[in-house]
């Protein structure tokens, strides 16, 4: 049974952390959530004391999360910036929602926002290509989409680093459905900081990699921050959410779990990351980096086009 005092102060507790042995309250457990957001950004060297970041915000609660923890690590640099890109995916029911919210915190905190859409940018929209069943999942071309979207934005805007709310969950996920796709190769690109060695791209930070799904949801909660928590229409990935059953039940099982996934392939990472980086290449249509001569989107689109 977890202590029902906090770790740290005598206050009541709000949440064990099983893996370390401690429990802490709701105070208590907001500090420790920025400070290792802090950890992550200084370790992983993530953000300079200049940069124009681009987050992208879908308004759900990982991006509004580290919209609130970017704003308060951002009135430290005054001559940073911050800029959320947003993009509307054109899923009936589901999108406009959590526009709104994103819309709503980013006029709260004083964030400008830039909103783009798969209709203005790729001529076509998540429902449709949904209708078009083309063989794979709607979230496979939705996914590959939206990355492309925030490239587009954030070059809109002249940022100089893009900035994605993935936490431990989604990473070590990730780590097991490229395993399982026999793609090991991208665990290495996927990294919490990728960045192009000769530079042709504009650098991805992931600050929340190091942050359970289960503890964002909590500080999110506990912080006040509203989030769109509707489920999208279209479903994930079903491998996917296999996945995350089964890292679920292996964390409670042995806890600890997925920060080890997390460390292994972060080792990995820093034994092959220049053979792979450099490996990548301009897609011969768009420009946008890819291991191939198209990149997946223009690849998505031929098809969609077909
Ligand atoms: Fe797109 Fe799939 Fe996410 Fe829906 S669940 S927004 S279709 S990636
Ligand atoms: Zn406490
Ligand atoms: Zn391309």
């Amino acid at each position: 049974m977890p202590p029902t005092t906090c770790s740290y102060c005598s206050g009541e507790s709000v949440y064990a952390r099983e893996h370390e042995g401690v429990s802490f309250c709701s105070r208590c457990f907001r500090e420790a959530i920025e400070e290792r957001f802090r950890r992550t950004v200084i370790r992983h060297h993530m953000l300079e004391f200049n940069d124009h970041i681009a987050l992208a915000l879908s308004g759900g609660k990982d991006s509004l999360t580290l919209l609130h923890l970017l704003v308060k690590l951002e009135k430290r640099f005054p001559r940073s910036r911050l800029t959320a890109v947003s993009v509307d995916e054109g899923i009936d029911g589901y999108r406009d929602e959590a526009l709104e919210i994103a819309r709503a915190a980013c006029s709260r905190l004083n964030v400008k926002q830039l909103v783009v859409s798969y209709r203005e940018l790729f001529g076509t929209t998540t429902d449709e290509i949904a209708q078009l069943r083309l063989g794979q999942t709607p979230c496979s071309y939705c996914g590959v989409f939206r990355r492309k979207a925030i490239n587009k934005a954030a070059g809109m805007i002249n940022a100089t680093k893009i900035a994605t709310a993935h936490n431990l969950d989604d990473e070590v996920q990730t780590v097991l459905l490229n395993m399982l796709h026999g793609d090991p190769m991208r665990i290495v690109r996927a990294g919490p900081v990728l960045k192009d060695p000769r530079g042709r791209f504009l650098p991805r930070i992931k600050p929340l990699c190091d942050i359970p799904e289960k503890e964002i949801v909590l500080y999110a909660y506990l912080t006040g921050i509203e989030f769109q928590t509707i489920a999208c229409p279209h479903g994930h990935e079903a491998l996917r959410n296999d996945i995350r059953t089964f890292l679920n039940q292996m964390e409670v099982k042995h806890p600890g779990t997925k920060f080890t996934l997390l460390r292994s392939a972060d080792r990995l990472r820093t034994t092959i990351a220049d053979v792979t980086l450099s490996d990548l290449r301009e897609c011969m249509k768009c420009g946008d980096p890819t291991s191939h001569e198209l990149c997946e989107a223009c690849v998505m689109l031929e098809a969609i086009a077909a």
